[in-house]
């Protein structure tokens, strides 16, 4: 007998939340962390929305509401996805969650049996591939390319279809990748998927960066292409769209009013429902006209740090970046930097039993938290399976521009301190 069961020993994480404690050591040795790790955007929540949560507060909105969510939520989130996506949505499709994540853990419980597939981006969200582990599901990732904006086509996803996918999951604009399917993308991986997909495998959208999107282009939806609607659960929510992590208000749109129930069914085993007072704060978000205007500032200020972020990255020998089209995130290729810093070597030479758990550019990235003060995520962190020999960071650009240019002078500066990183890594305290 042990403690914890097999399940839980195969569960994964979200190394955005785990590093935490690492970036509190660092800041406790006085040195300035620049925290670049996060998905969060750093601006506040818009005055309005605060101000009608407060209002809900007042109004007394603090109890027990539908475990499926307001209707009054339920009706503005189906007007306003239903337009955007040219589709008609009706509120009996729509579950509200405590954020963007569970309807990607409720997926994967409510569709799949052990043994059945699941396809996810790799480099992608940490939690797709952590929770196939979690129900003993067969994980298949699909691996970006970067020469192609880690954006794919039906061509890369037909080979993994076979008679036991159940879940296809897509994630555009993308984390942590920030790329985006172009709308011929998106028509030809829905051909795939109608040509060889099983009948009732779902394809799991999550749309979450939906309004996080540069240089002018706009959001295009897996569901609104043909024969799609039926078979797409298109996810999205509060987080990044009104910069409101906190306020925990996610939301799924399903094929049908039955596999509604189903997630409600979950809500109530697992939370009851949502606060109440947020879900209105969230109905507000979405209606009023103020709220466009806020969000595109944001979105000007974080394709604006993108540029200068870029730029930098691409000046330091050893290190090449794509252009993010989306997102708040820019991954850079660091395989030249590993090269350049012996991290390569340097992995190699560990101890057989330590090399499983972390990777060049695992080393890089903790030698830059715990040497520089820069707190990025490693491409493991997005997935694990057939990542060895990718080497890439991480790097969030919802951080200040005065704070990200700070980041980008010293990880310049780490990238010269081969025996820096050298005496970091034999030091072994921090290797994974
Ligand atoms: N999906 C993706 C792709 C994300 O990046 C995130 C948040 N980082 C989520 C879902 C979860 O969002 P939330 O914080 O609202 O739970």
């Amino acid at each position: 007998m042990t403690l914890f069961s097999s399940r839980l020993r195969r569960i994964g994480t979200e190394n955005a939340f785990k590093i935490g404690p690492y970036i509190n050591e660092v800041a406790a040795t006085g040195l300035k962390v620049i925290r670049c790790n996060l998905g969060e955007p750093d601006f506040p929540l818009p005055a309005h929305i605060r101000d009608e949560v407060k209002r809900q507060l007042d109004l007394d909105m603090t109890h027990y509401v539908d475990p499926q969510g307001l209707p009054a939520l339920r009706e503005a989130i189906a007007a306003e996805m239903g337009a955007r996506r040219g589709l008609a949505i009706t509120p009996d499709r729509v579950v509200v969650f405590p954020g963007g994540k569970p309807p990607i853990g409720f997926s994967q419980e409510i569709y799949c049996d052990p043994g059945d597939e699941v396809i996810y981006p790799s480099p992608g969200f940490p939690i797709y591939e952590s929770f196939t582990g979690y129900l003993g599901l067969t994980p298949v990732p699909l691996h970006l390319d970067e020469r192609r904006g880690f954006a794919f086509d039906g061509d890369d996803l037909a080979p993994l279809i076979t008679p036991r996918t159940k879940l296809i999951i897509l994630n555009f604009p993308s984390n942590p990748t920030g790329g985006v399917a172009s709308q011929a993308q998106l028509e030809s991986i829905a051909q795939v998927i109608l040509a060889k997909a099983p009948a009732d495998a779902r394809i799991y959208a999550d749309e979450i960066y939906e309004n996080i999107l540069f240089d002018g282009s706009v959001h295009h939806s897996i569901a609104s292409l043909p024969g799609m609607a039926a078979r797409t659960i298109i996810a999205s929510g509060v987080s990044k769209s009104y910069s409101w992590t906190g306020g925990r208000i996610g939301w799924a749109v399903l094929p049908t009013a039955e596999e509604a129930a189903m997630f409600k069914t979950l809500n109530i085993n697992y939370f009851s429902c949502t606060a109440g007072y947020n879900q209105l704060g969230a109905k507000l978000a979405i209606e009023s006209p103020e709220s466009r205007p806020v969000m595109e500032r944001m979105v000007r200020a974080f394709q604006e740090r993108r540029d200068v972020v870029v730029k930098a990255l691409n000046a330091i020998e050893g290190v090449s970046c794509q252009v993010p089209k989306g997102a708040f995130y820019v991954f850079p290729n660091v395989g030249g930097l590993c090269e350049r810093l012996g991290a390569v070597e340097l992995y190699e030479a560990l101890p057989a039993d330590v090399r499983p758990r972390t990777s060049p550019a695992t080393l890089l990235q903790m030698f830059l938290l715990f040497r520089y003060g820069v707190a990025t995520l490693d491409r493991r962190a997005f997935g694990t399976i057939g990542a060895e020999g990718r080497h890439f960071l991480r790097i969030s650009v919802a951080t200040a521009l005065d704070d990200l240019k700070e980041a980008m002078g010293r990880l310049d500066a780490a990238s010269r301190d081969r025996a820096g990183f050298a005496a970091f890594v034999r030091e072994g305290r921090r290797l994974s």
